[in-house]
């Protein structure tokens, strides 16, 4: 188990591709924000989803961060790895209620506008023959939290209609359920991520409320678009980051982020960059760039 620290921070990429030039602001951001802090950073790779994910993409997201100097204060953890800890979360949400076994189809489910038609919640167990997802039964709540960055979020969670997938009907784990157990397990005090999970973040606060944790706190910051105002993502075909050129990369990542890296830097050495980003690094000029 991890000891008690007062910042934890972490970047956690799902490896669907390499790392491209939108994943290095959001891990450059959350490795700032600790390290600035005198906080620990770690790494956690989210592979949950073999069908989604080329087998090289993990080994070219972590040189990209060590050709980055971006190196973790703990050793890398897999969610391909975690399956017991996640059956065993499952398995406490369904003893309390908090988690049911759906066999729904998305079909069905978008043709009854979210509800289910065999009344899930209701039933202990989904009808043997058919396959099933096991879903989080969300409470309706107007949910307000505190973005360290944005302020105040309000966001309405509608029992049912919303109730996220932790377990898929092929037996895969789900992001909402694997990235709450982690976080949890490896004691992470502060998350900073991109702002197309902020609507996300409701969802996750029931399920740390579900699992008798503590949530972090949350910073989401905007996100690195293409010239048609897309995110950037393997989807979207960004390109891999070019890791014969991380300090220019970094430069730019920092310019981003609305920085204002001296142009002096560009010359220097990767340690010089993240020194001076270290010691430089005001959260609240992210604000600047719109979401
Ligand atoms: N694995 C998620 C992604 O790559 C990020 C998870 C998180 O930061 O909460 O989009």
């Amino acid at each position: 188990m991890n000891g008690f620290y007062n910042y934890q921070g972490r970047f956690a990429p799902s490896p669907t591709g390499p790392l491209h030039f939108g994943s290095l602001v959001t891990a450059l951001a959350s490795y700032l924000e600790a390290k600035s802090l005198g906080g620990r950073w770690l790494i956690r790779i989210e592979d949950l989803d073999p069908l989604r994910e080329p087998p090289s993409a993990t080994g070219q997201i972590l040189n990209s961060l060590d050709a980055h100097g971006l190196f973790p204060d703990t050793p890398v953890l897999f969610q391909s790895r975690r399956q017991s800890a996640y059956h065993t979360a499952i398995e406490h949400l369904l003893s309390t209620g908090r988690a049911y076994r759906c066999s729904c189809s998305r079909k069905q489910l978008l043709a009854n506008h979210g509800r289910h038609p065999q009344h899930c919640r209701e039933v202990s167990t989904a009808s043997s023959s058919q396959p099933f997802a096991i879903r989080f039964a969300l409470h309706d709540e107007q949910c307000c939290w505190q973005d360290q960055i944005l302020g105040p979020q309000h966001q309405v969670i509608r029992a049912e209609i919303d109730d996220p997938v932790l377990l898929r009907k092929e037996g895969f784990f789900a992001y909402q359920l694997a990235v709450v157990v982690d976080d949890i397990e490896q004691g992470i005090t502060d998350v900073v991520r991109g702002s197309d999970l902020l609507d996300m973040t409701g969802q996750q606060l029931q399920i740390y409320q579900a699992l008798e944790a503590t949530p972090p706190r949350w910073l989401h910051i905007p996100v690195i678009v293409n010239e048609q105002g897309q995110k950037l993502s393997k989807q979207n075909h960004a390109p891999a980051l070019d890791d014969r050129t991380p300090a220019r990369n970094l430069f730019n990542a920092l310019t981003a982020l609305h920085q204002k890296p001296p142009e002096s830097l560009l010359g220097g050495s990767v340690e010089d960059l993240l020194e001076w980003a270290c010691a430089h690094w005001k959260r609240r000029a992210i604000h600047l760039t719109s979401r």
